[in-house]
């Protein structure tokens, strides 16, 4: 099969591991929690999953509830924090998995304890707070000073649950909404408001084993978000959440996927040919043209359209023409290429090839989104630990 796909995502999963280590490192040892939602941005749930673990973290964390019982069918044992629940949805399979259920909401985790009842074992929660990214979680600030919060409400109404012995909260987590900006005001503000929401849970009677707050960004820039655990994402996989003030490889990060596709066809054009649907682009002398199997199906933005690099035979070249569904077209000039020759699409970044980081910026977005968008018609290779 294998040979009749000529595309492919190579994961690396010894990267993987690497940059954990290099994460807990940044957070001066504390646990880790792997950030593996979206098929764990794109590399594979159950593998990237297995190779953070081996890297030293000890729970994974995803938005959805598929997610986490996909983990636990796979057979991953390790603790796994989910957090988003759909309202009036039955929790009793994540609670019968032994997934943590995080709650933004009292109406959570009245669902956790009639799950609890259900399953006949306490079902274990994190409280989420919302300190400020105004998303998920329980608005922790007050709307007038002094004011009771939603926080105040999700808290008083965990601690009486937790005495029946069906709910368990082990946690308390929020999220930063501008930790890609290192030192802005709202990154201290958060924490303060991070500080007083712990505190108050506390004085509520809640003892949670865990408190958290940095994604990736803050593990690598802001040492005192980090408190008992942290919370990366994007730079497990080896992507710097801060671009514009380090790149990966200054960070000790590695890229850990690639991807990579044979050319289909390759032939001459005349000068002045259009290229690709609505011939946006055309050479001004005869020039070879490649043909390249992967298009925006399988998760090439069409924005990529006439900017993305690509590398062939250790040369920079940028699509040319629109992208399509299944294919894009790139003029290689007078450059010998031959059907079946490798094309790379971003790595890690070695011997000049582009990265998922250089994609992003002609594209105009984020790393996140490149290597999230590749679906699943594109076969992940992995190679390293596990693999
Ligand atoms: C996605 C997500 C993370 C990871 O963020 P990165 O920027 O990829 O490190 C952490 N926490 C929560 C709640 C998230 O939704």
């Amino acid at each position: 099969m294998r040979d009749l796909w000529p595309a492919a995502a190579s994961i690396d999963l010894d990267a993987i591991a690497h940059n954990v280590r290099v994460l807990r490192e940044r957070a001066g040892g504390a646990a880790l929690m792997a950030v593996v939602k979206a098929d764990a941005y794109g590399h594979g749930l159950v593998p990237a999953a297995r190779a953070a673990l081996a890297g030293g973290a000890s729970v994974l964390g995803v938005a959805q509830p598929t997610e986490a019982l996909a983990l636990r069918e796979a057979g991953v044992e390790a603790p796994v924090l989910c957090w988003l629940v759909p309202h009036g949805a039955d929790l009793t399979p994540l609670v019968a998995a032994d997934v943590q259920v995080a709650a933004a909401a009292p109406w959570v985790l009245d669902a956790l304890v009639t799950a609890s009842r259900a399953a006949g074992r306490p079902a274990v929660t994190q409280l989420k707070a919302d300190t400020g990214l105004a998303r998920n979680g329980a608005y922790a600030l007050p709307l007038a000073a002094g004011g009771a919060t939603d926080w105040s409400d999700l808290v008083t109404h965990a601690a009486r649950l937790e005495s029946t012995g069906l709910l368990e909260v082990v946690g308390l987590f929020s999220h930063l909404a501008r930790a890609d900006e290192p030192g802005h005001p709202s990154v201290r503000a958060q924490q303060d408001a991070f500080a007083a929401a712990v505190d108050e849970a506390e004085r509520a009677g809640l003892r949670p084993a865990v408190r958290h707050l940095s994604n990736s960004a803050a593990t690598l820039t802001e040492p005192t978000a980090v408190w008992d655990m942290v919370r990366p994402g994007l730079a497990v996989y080896g992507l710097s959440p801060v671009p514009q003030l380090a790149s990966a490889a200054e960070l000790g990060l590695r890229p850990a996927m690639r991807v990579t596709a044979t050319v289909a066809l390759a032939k001459r054009i005349r000068a002045g040919q259009g290229v690709s649907y609505g011939h946006t682009y055309a050479p001004r002398q005869e020039s070879t043209v490649i043909d390249v199997p992967l298009g925006y199906a399988d998760g090439i933005p069409r924005h990529a359209s006439g900017v993305a690099p690509v590398q062939v035979h250790g040369r920079r070249f940028t699509l040319s023409g629109r992208v399509c569904m299944d294919q894009v077209v790139v003029d290689v000039g007078d450059l010998e290429v031959a059907a079946g020759d490798q094309v790379v699409l971003f790595g890690a970044g070695d011997d000049r090839e582009p990265t998922a980081q250089d994609w992003a910026e002609a594209v105009g977005t984020i790393s996140y989104e490149i290597v999230t968008r590749f679906g699943p018609r594109v076969p992940r290779v992995y190679q390293g630990v596990g693999a």
